[in-house]
């Protein structure tokens, strides 16, 4: 047993310092980050090598829908592997047809030729470029609070912080305003007006940018990185609707709440409203090998029927990652797992995140919908004055660096942002294991009702 621990401790010693010497991460100050060494994962599940398992309540980064390891998947990709591990994109392969195939089956209206990527933010710098040569027009606009990607243009229409340290100033993007009721940009009493009033303010700046500039607003059907945001009831119709009005292409990106996510295949089928581009990666095959895409309606389509289309990559389609899709698709619906999401949502995650809102003060707000929920953190519910500062680090951050710590302490993997957490299980995570989330939850809110005011 001792010896078994020992080479436990040897190889996590082994991964840790090979990380620290040669690993250079995402997002990080090199020397200030210390990476957990993860040994395995499966379910809902993953664990180091001193023998904690963490109950992933981020799903890696909200990608793995169904769960680490799934054993059909993982025996599709296998299979792929021994029979035709790679083929150039511009072949017709088999398995890259049946996964655009399946893709375009689930997607809204008539979006039914499918463009591959590696992940979201090529979608959406494919995507932009697409509506940009459509519409002849160079501007694209975004709303602040949202992450559409890292690479440069995905980078500067991000509204979060993390362009900060990428914004060229050249990008062509606009930034607006979206709807957010609990912290209202625009003064609103309820939803209703909230809505109202967004819809007028996107108006007035599409307005006086000149609608004759602008090639697409690019949107989040529920914001991801913002933390579960739902927009109002009419929002979404409103947007397509000024899109008809000014000639100007939605692409709705829904690399993060597509696949199960919200309950629904997409979380446009929440609204029935059809963008003209749309956005995925993640849960698409549950991020077991990299893969996303765009998806386009046919005038699109249309535009580059004799026309060259401007843009490609060595590894669109790659048909690992589309067996890993077509095989994670028809597992989620063989399984129901969509339809689980949205009954874990409804019965489950909904009721339960609510039922601690009530226990804890610091709890501000919760929103959300399927296996996808926030928690607003507050230091104050009447003034609603974020737990901690927007963009804190250090010493300002220090709310939130113990609630967090709070939950890994108890046995729960949290993904934290800003003052909030954001609760993203599996779409398929057990019924016990939402009970048990929730119990380590309760634990962990305590310390952050401890930070308030
Ligand atoms: N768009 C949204 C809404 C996202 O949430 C993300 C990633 O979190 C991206 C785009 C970028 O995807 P990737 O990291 O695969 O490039």
């Amino acid at each position: 047993m001792n010896a078994e621990a020992d080479a436990l401790s040897a190889a996590r010693d082994a991964v840790k310092d090979a990380d620290r010497k040669h690993v250079f991460h995402s997002w990080s100050a090199q020397e200030l980050i210390d990476p957990l060494a993860v040994a395995g994962a499966e379910g809902s599940y993953f664990w180091d090598y001193d023998g904690n398992r963490y109950l992933d309540f981020s799903s890696a980064l909200v990608y793995t829908n169904i769960g680490y390891q799934h054993p059909k998947v993982t025996a599709a990709i296998q299979e792929q592997a021994a029979r035709l591990c790679t083929v150039a994109p511009g072949f017709a392969v088999d398995v890259r047809s049946e996964a655009a195939r399946l893709i375009a089956e689930r997607t809204p209206g008539e979006l039914d030729r499918i463009f591959f990527t590696n992940g979201g933010a090529e979608a959406v710098e494919n995507a932009v470029r697409m509506a940009r040569l459509h519409t002849g027009r160079p501007k694209v606009m975004s709303a602040y609070r949202s992450y559409h990607g890292a690479t440069s243009t995905a980078i500067n229409l991000t509204g979060d912080a993390r362009r900060f340290g990428n914004d060229t100033a050249t990008a062509g993007v606009v930034h607006f305003w979206g709807p957010f009721a609990y912290r209202s940009p625009f003064y609103a009493a309820d939803e209703a007006e909230e809505c109202e009033r967004a819809l007028r303010h996107l108006e007035d700046t599409i307005v006086f940018e000149g609608p004759q500039s602008i090639a697409a607003i690019v949107l989040e059907t529920v914001g991801g990185a913002p933390g579960a945001l739902v927009h109002p009831d009419g929002y979404l119709a409103g947007v397509r609707a000024l899109c008809d009005r000014y000639g100007i292409l939605l692409v709705l990106d829904e690399v993060m709440v597509g696949f199960g996510r919200t309950g629904t295949w997409f979380a446009a089928d929440h609204w029935g409203v059809v963008p003209d581009l749309l956005c995925f990666a993640k849960g698409v095959n549950s991020g077991y090998v990299p893969l996303g895409g765009v998806a386009l309606s046919p005038a699109v389509a249309a535009t580059f029927a004799t026309r060259p289309y401007p843009g490609g990559l060595t590894y669109s389609g790659h048909v690992l990652a589309c067996a890993a899709a077509v095989a994670t698709i028809n597992v989620m619906a063989e399984e129901g797992i969509v339809e689980q999401s949205a009954r874990t949502g409804a019965e489950l995650l909904g009721p339960g995140l609510r039922a601690l809102a009530e226990r804890h003060p610091s709890v501000g707000e919760v929103r959300g919908l399927g296996t996808f929920w926030a928690l607003e953190l507050v230091r104050d519910r009447a003034t609603r004055e974020p737990l901690v500062p927007y963009n804190a680090a250090g010493a300002d951050n220090a709310p939130m660096a113990a609630f967090g710590a709070a939950c890994k302490k108890g046995g729960l993997w949290p993904l934290i942002a800003g003052n909030r957490i954001h609760v993203a299980p599996a779409c398929n995570i057990s019924a016990e294991d939402v009970a048990k989330g929730l119990e380590i939850l309760d634990e962990a809110l305590s310390v952050a009702d401890a930070h308030m005011a």
